[in-house]
Parts: structure tokens; sequence; C-alpha cells
């Protein structure tokens, strides 16, 4: 039998099932009649909340969840933070922040945005402030200004001084620059007077929660109270985002869902801490994933002991594997087995991601080693490639095209990827994801 005769004699009658709004698909490979079904892609409803705009990038339930990442440079070092936030950017980073920690990085903000903005970059700056924030945003106007918005930690923010006085003063700005603020609370720099305060109440409790219930509640009502400040001190409501971030998977999914339920700021996702390799990936997609298929988070981070566009890369690929945003080349490739039909499969994986990763149009694409799973994923991409006795099957749109001899594989498809990129198969693709990601 000759390589993909199963494929020339792939048959397939396909119709619509108005009643339960499926899509059968009949088709044989050789002597053995199959049935798959075609079940419309689930999407994923977000909380409805106001939309905040952060130097042009709109986050919130009407906008698709915004990827973000922070510079781990010496902000002070204007080069080397230029140079790591064009490479965040150009990795997909859609706001970055950097850490606003002293005066000499207060001055080298104006720089950054300036030569950020020479460069065509146009990605949103955020500064991260503790402790100082309302030194310096006052002492450097150019700053505040330059900022697309400021990172706020109400834990932090007052240390040593009588009252909210700190807190005021970098809302008093953000209100003179037009800025918005993300209240962002950190377990581990939890409000210490608000937590005590909560404790000792619980304590008088007949049945008191446990500790790790009211620190949870504490963080809620951290951010909660502070954006009613801000609120109270000039800021509008679209002008907050909120955080609450723990290194906890089950304190992730149990703050965001409380945050969710009581506030209809958009929130910034991120388990703070989560590791390194894959412990830090797998601990954030667990935690991350279950609260954003529940429609909960409008911007994530992802925060590895890694290089930052790791972190973006990451980042991507958790709301790319939700079906949230698509970006970029994604390749279901399978993970292989004895049936392998061709030498080197992993190679010919990896030199096509290669070749394609430039690309951030999204594309769907499917590398398979054998005939059993090949057509049938093939038919849910736009480009695949199925394996047969050493021959490469290249499918468009789950039909087949044409067969190429195993060492000419990574060549075709590449060249088939970017005439299906010229024929603009990939635009019309992200057309439809916004459509939906917006319902
Ligand atoms: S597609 Fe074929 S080679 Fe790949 S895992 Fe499935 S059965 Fe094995």
């Amino acid at each position: 039998m000759a390589p993909f005769s199963f494929v020339d004699r792939h048959l397939r009658v396909r119709y619509n099932s108005k009643l339960f709004g499926w899509q059968p698909q009949w088709y044989s490979l050789g002597p053995f009649p199959r049935v798959r079904l075609e079940v419309p892609m689930a999407t994923i409803q977000r909380r409805k909340t106001v939309t905040c705009l952060v130097g042009g990038v709109r986050v919130g339930s009407d906008a698709p969840v915004v990827v973000q990442s922070m510079t781990n440079t010496d902000t002070a070092d204007i080069a080397s933070t230029v140079q790591q936030t064009a490479a965040l950017a150009r990795a997909g980073s859609e706001l970055v922040r950097v850490t606003v920690n002293n005066e000499e990085a207060a001055a080298a903000v104006p720089h950054i945005v300036e030569q950020l903005d020479k460069m065509g970059i146009r990605v949103p700056i955020i500064g991260d402030f503790h402790y100082n924030g309302h030194v310096l945003l006052t002492k450097y106007p150019e700053c505040a200004r330059d900022l697309a918005k400021y990172r706020i930690n109400p834990g932090n923010a007052s240390i040593g001084a009588k009252g909210d006085n700190n807190f005021r003063t970098m809302i008093e700005v953000a209100v003179k620059y037009n800025k918005p603020v993300r209240i962002g609370v950190n377990w581990g720099s939890l409000d210490s007077t608000l937590l005590t305060k909560m404790m000792d109440e619980n304590s008088l409790l007949a049945e008191p929660k446990d500790a790790r219930e009211v620190t949870m509640e504490a963080m809620v009502v951290s951010a909660l109270n502070s954006a009613a400040l801000a609120e109270k001190y000039g800021l509008r409501p679209d002008q907050i985002i909120l955080s609450a971030k723990v290194s906890g998977v089950q304190d992730l999914i149990d703050v965001y869902r409380e945050l969710a339920g009581r506030c209809s700021y958009p929130l910034h996702l991120g388990l703070t801490e989560a590791g390194m390799g894959a412990k830090g990936v797998v601990a954030s997609s667990a935690a991350m994933g279950v609260v954003l298929q529940e429609g909960i988070g409008d911007t994530i981070r992802v925060s590895l002991a890694a290089e930052p566009q790791e972190e973006v890369r990451v980042a991507w690929e958790i709301v790319k594997s939700l079906g949230l945003r698509t970006r970029g080349v994604t390749v279901v490739a399978c993970p292989t087995c004895g049936r392998l039909d061709v030498d080197n499969f992993v190679g010919i994986v990896t030199e096509i991601e290669k070749r394609l990763a430039h690309i951030q149009e999204p594309l769907h694409l499917s590398i398979m080693g054998c005939a059993v799973n090949g057509p049938g994923e093939a038919h849910d991409s736009q480009l695949g490639i199925t394996f047969g006795r050493g021959v490469g099957m290249i499918f468009k749109d789950g039909v087949p095209m044409r067969k190429v001899a195993g060492e000419d594989i990574v060549e075709a498809f590449v060249k088939e990827t970017e005439k299906l990129l010229a024929e603009g198969a990939a635009a019309k693709s992200e057309v439809r994801h916004e459509l939906v990601s917006i319902t």
C-alpha cells in the first residue's frame, strides 16, 4: 500500500444539526468508519468590569486579557532598561512595569520613555512604587507625567506617616496627571495594622475563623478600602485596577473569587514568587487558569525566577490555551509513540517553530507523527502535516494538499505557512477571535 493511500480514500460527509448545535462528521479511513463530533469552542464569559485605559491599552471585560511584565534592570540604568523594555514589548508584553525605587530611577523614567518612543516602541510604562512614591511622584513631575500608570502598594504606602497622607498624595498626583493606578496588595507586605485589627476582632468571635481565612479577607478589605479612599480623593472608578497577590495556588483562587464578587474594578492577576522552571510555570498556569476560566482577571503577569521574556511567553501561552487570546503560531504536535512514522520528529517540530517564531498573526498548525490522529488534528488547523512512512502530507483547512518527502518537509511547510499569511487567513481568524472574546 502506498503511503497516504488512507488519505486518498478519505471520505467526508458533513451535515449540520440545528437541534443540537454541533456538527457530526462521518468519514472513513480505510475499512473503518469513524464519527467526529465538532463541538463549538467554549467561550469564557468574562466578569463585567469598568474599562480602564492605561496609556491607550484598554483593561477590563470589554477588552482582551492584557499580558504584562516587569523589567529586572536597575531603572536608573537607562540603556539597559530601554533595551529590556523593548525586548519585552517585542515578545508580546502589552504593558511594562519598571521599579521606581529611588530618585535616580524617577529621574530616568522620562529618558526611558523618550528613547522607547524614538525607537517606535509604544508600550505604556508603569511605575512601581513602595514606601517613597509620594516623594518621588511630587519631586519628579516629569516622571509622574510620563508614566502611564502608577502601582501603589497600600501595605507600605503610608508607613511612617500619620493616617493615609502618603497614599493620598500619590492619588492626588494621579488625579492631576489623569493617570490610572493599580492598588496592588501583596500578602508579603499586607497592611499590618489592618491585619492585626482583623485578627483581634476574629479572636473575639464565638467561632473564630482560621488565620489563613482572616489573612485572605484582610487582603480583600485592604484592596477595597484603598480603592474607596482613592475614589474619595478624586480618582474615577475607571482609573482603578486592583490586585491581591499571594504565592499559593489555592490562596490566589480564593482571594480573587472573593475580590471579583465584591467590586467591578478590573483585576490584575499574578501568582507572586511562583518559583523557578516547571514549578513556577505550572503553579502560575494552575492558579490563573482556574480564575481566568471563571471569567476573572483582565490583565496578567507571570512572575518567574527566569528571564522576563520567558514570563511573557508563558503568560501568552496561558491566555492562548484558554482560548482568550490568539497570537503567533500555535503548533499542536503529537507526543509521539511507537507508531511514529518519521525520523527526527522532535527536530522537525523544533525547526518549524523556530522558523515561524517571528510571526505575530495567529495561526493554528498541527504536526502529527502518524495517521491515527493526524487527519483529525489537521481538520482543526489552518495547516497541518501528518506523517506516513517517512513522507509528510500537508493539509490545508483539513483538506490534503500534497505529499512531501520527510527531508523537505520543514522548507515546504514554512513556505505554505508564508503563503497562507499572504492570503490573509490569519487576520480573518483574529477578527473572529476578537468578536468571541468580547461577548
Ligand atoms: S499521532 Fe501517531 S505517532 Fe503521534 S502519538 Fe498519536 S498515534 Fe503516536
